[in-house]
């Protein structure tokens, strides 16, 4: 089966390729990427206007399954990855059972190419049940197929276990991801420490809890020689931290996510609980040191974060609430929104880190239109207005702080392996 995209702007970083121009896919391959590519016979998606790219890649998504699937499940989330331009997405382990075996990660990875709608990478627990207490068989996942080790959700409060950790997934050649925020002191609040949570009357999570806890991951990386991911990043001292920790030459990583890089703690007054997640919105400064961060390269990736939940369990006082929403079907136009449209990031900046950079984090044939590549392709237009009714979501998670909300710029469709699976926000 071919596969014609025409017309389209072309923007891969991954080969500094920026063209008008056509990109033929045949039998799930990029067959070629050029000027003008006429295919008898091949199906035709008309690209004029539109920007055509490597599919989006999301190295942070809570799945829900095995076991929580009233949340999510890999069919409900891989069809709201496709909604969202995502042609791969990464899975958490913190789900029941945590996935810290590697048992568990080839059983995950059989499931989602059974009944994905995206490609699913999936990330295994680095403590057995993610209690912090044991290491999980690190060598084992990755031997199998593991793309990351990670206790996300949990911050690894033994530097000792963190640190043992770090060595066997470099022996595997795997790198952890960093959940950094130390809980012992922001483990009993509820929103960011500042001037907000000061007149609302809620404890706070202050920001020095996740710059104490970035510094002392990022000192066990240096250690150890490992490498290190730095999970959704949101103040300005982990920035910091990780601009001087690269210079260095410390082998970190890092990710921000579209509600941290474009909403404040402003938004938490009126107690939506749609606006409660770990770490939690940050005061303006926060924000633009990340957009900073992010225009520097100090943080490579962006991720969603997607961590569903079900609509009763949201539905409740702030304080009880979970934290955490979906995230996959808003991620493109709140990031064209805020980032692209008010000049702050260009298109090919957009692609690099939700697509190129994740990728090359990871290790995954993925985030390139290079010929021969598997056929995962986004196409994106710039300029469609359209409002968030989380209605309308493909996830079970029906909770975003963007509800409401008009957003410019949209996935149109996504192609993975050479298949159609959405076109015109229709997942198929
Ligand atoms: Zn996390």
């Amino acid at each position: 089966m071919k596969l014609v995209l025409k017309g389209g702007r072309i923007i891969d970083p991954s080969q500094e390729l920026d063209i008008i121009g056509d990109v033929l896919v045949s039998d799930g391959l990029i067959a070629a990427v050029g000027d003008k590519i006429d295919e008898p016979g091949a199906d035709v998606i008309d690209a004029r206007g539109l920007i055509v790219a490597p599919g989006l890649v999301d190295m942070h998504v809570h799945l829900r399954e095995p076991g929580l699937e009233a949340k999510e499940d890999i069919a409900s989330g891989t069809k709201a990855a496709a909604a969202g331009g995502f042609t791969t997405v990464c899975s958490m382990p913190n789900t029941r059972p945590v996935v810290d075996s590697a048992i568990l990660v080839a059983g995950m990875l059989q499931q989602a190419k059974e009944e994905g709608t995206v490609n699913v990478g999936v990330i295994g627990a680095l403590s057995k049940g993610q209690e912090g207490r044991e290491l999980a068989e690190i060598g084992d996942m990755l031997l199998n197929g593991a793309v990351a080790i990670s206790d996300d959700g949990h911050y690894v409060e033994s530097a000792r276990l963190l640190r043992t950790g770090l060595e066997y997934a470099m022996m595997f050649g795997g790198i952890v991801i960093s959940h950094a925020e130390d809980e012992t002191l922001a483990g009993d609040g509820f929103m960011h420490e500042g001037a907000v949570s000061a007149m609302l009357g809620l404890r706070g999570r202050p920001a020095v809890a996740e710059d104490i806890a970035v510094a002392r991951d990022i000192l066990l990386a240096e250690y150890t020689g490992g490498a290190i991911h730095i999970a959704h990043v949101s103040t300005a001292g982990a920035v910091e931290c990780i601009r001087a920790a690269k210079k260095r030459g410390v082998r970190v990583t890092a990710e921000a996510t579209p509600h941290h890089l474009t909403l404040t703690d402003a938004v938490v007054i009126g107690f939506n609980t749609a606006t409660k997640v770990n770490p939690p919105l940050r005061s303006v400064e926060h924000v633009e040191a990340l957009i900073a961060g992010l225009k520097d390269g100090t943080i490579d990736a962006i991720a969603t974060d997607h961590a569903p939940h079900a609509f009763e369990e949201k539905d409740m006082e702030f304080r009880y609430a979970p934290s955490g929403f979906a995230g996959l079907e808003t991620a493109v136009g709140v990031i064209l929104t805020e980032l692209y449209h008010k000049g702050k990031l260009s298109i090919n900046e957009v692609i690099e880190s939700m697509s190129v950079a994740p990728a090359r984090i990871l290790g995954l044939a993925a985030g390139t239109l290079k010929t021969g590549a598997a056929a995962d392709i986004v196409v994106i237009d710039l300029e469609k207005e359209w409002t968030v009714d989380s209605k309308n979501f493909y996830t079970r998670g029906k909770c975003t702080p963007f509800e409401g909300n008009t957003l410019r710029g949209k996935a149109v469709a996504t192609i993975v392996g050479g298949r159609v699976v959405m076109q015109d926000g229709e997942v198929k």
